[in-house]
This record gives structure tokens, sequence and C-alpha cells, in this order.
């Protein structure tokens, strides 16, 4: 059977919303028999409607679009005045967050794997770009010395600057990728806070699908 559900200060979601940049009527979600998701905004307020969020963890703004179980909304503008939510929630049980958090351990312990990965990749590519850097250093000097016993002059001597120059190069070409890191690292930030109160929280409360700071799980 379809169904419809209105969300906002007088919706008939099935969890209160209170939120002062929400509106009352704020939006339309549609589950047709098929289980297709829809959502509509129904606010004409500029830069106070519906958003949702993509796989970096940001908002965008969106008026009707398809979107999953699984997708975050949020209504309003950013903080504390808007109401961010898991469409799940508009069908499930009020209070009931273990569907959730369920979702946030799957995608943390994903994030964190993949953080695993560069990071041992990242400790391959930096030994390689220390070896890299030595034996051009040492074919340098070897020139130089060669050079220097043959009696050779400095003119003669100059093709020393190319493996130097790739040992100075090496890290930035072979080197450990630290902002693919640091982008992971923010991307988890992002994404490890409590589905109820939005709040970060630890990596233990995740794995135990459970908020710390406000009970929720
Ligand atoms: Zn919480």
């Amino acid at each position: 059977m379809k169904q419809e559900v209105i969300i906002g200060r007088e919706g008939n979601q099935p969890f209160p919303i209170t939120q002062e940049g929400v509106s009352r009527k704020h939006a339309l979600l549609t589950i047709d028999d098929n289980q297709n998701w829809w959502i509509e905004n129904l606010t004409t307020v500029n830069g106070n409607g519906l958003y949702i969020r993509d796989e970096q963890g940001d908002f965008h703004p969106i008026e009707a679009q398809r979107i999953t179980e699984d997708s975050v909304l949020r209504l309003g503008p950013t903080g504390y005045m808007s109401c961010t939510f898991m469409a799940h929630r508009a069908i499930a049980p009020q209070g009931d967050y273990s569907y959730e958090f369920r979702h946030l351990r799957r995608r943390i312990r994903g994030l964190r794997q993949e953080m695993e990965n560069l990071n041992e990749n990242n400790q391959k590519r930096s030994k390689l770009a220390n070896k890299i850097r030595l034996v051009s250093y040492a074919i340098s000097v070897g020139i130089v010395v060669v050079g220097a016993i043959s009696g050779a002059s400095l003119m003669a001597m100059s093709p020393m600057i190319f493996p130097g120059l790739i040992g100075v190069l090496s890290n930035t070409l072979w080197g450990p990728k630290t902002q693919e890191a640091r982008d992971l690292q923010q991307k988890i930030t992002k994404f490890q806070v409590c589905p109820n109160c939005g709040r970060p929280i630890s990596q233990h409360d995740v794995e135990n699908l459970r908020c710390s700071a406000c009970k929720a799980k």
C-alpha cells in the first residue's frame, strides 16, 4: 500500500519535530507499492528548504527526488534550527535508533578499513620514495667522484643534476598520499555522529550501537 508521510512541526511523522527552522509542513515522503521512496520539498523559503547528504557527508538542497530508506535528510538551515534524520525514521518506532546505528557502524567500519589500507599503502610508498632518493643521490655523488678522479671539468659533471633532482622530487612523486589520508579522516569525522542528537560519538559507542551523550540506541 502506498504510504504518504508529511514531515514537519505539524506533520504526521512518528517522531516530534520542534526545531524552529522547520516549517509546519516541510516535506512530503512517499513510499509506493514497490517500496520506492520519494521526498518532496513543501517549503518555499529560500535556503530554508530540504537537503540531502551525499557520499562525502555534505548536504545539498533538493526539491523532489527519489531517495532510499538510508538517505539522510535535513529540514531547514544548518545548525540547531534544523532537523536531520535518516529517511527510515519516518517508518521506525519512536525512539528506536537501532537501524541507524547499525547503518552507521557498517559505514564507519568500511571507512576505517579504507584508512587502514591507505596507511599500509602509504608506508610502502614512503619506503619506495626513500629508496629512490638514496639511489638518486648515490648516482649524483658517483658522477662527481668519477668526474673528480678523472679530472673532468665541472661542466662535464653537470649531468649529476638529473639524478639529484629525482632525489629531491622522490617524495612528491612516489611518497605517501598524505592529502588522501587527511580527506578520509575528515570524512570519518563528518559521519561519526549520533543519528539522534547529531553530536560526534566515540568509536566505542559506534561499536556498541549507542550514544553516551543522549542515550539513544
Ligand atoms: Zn546522541
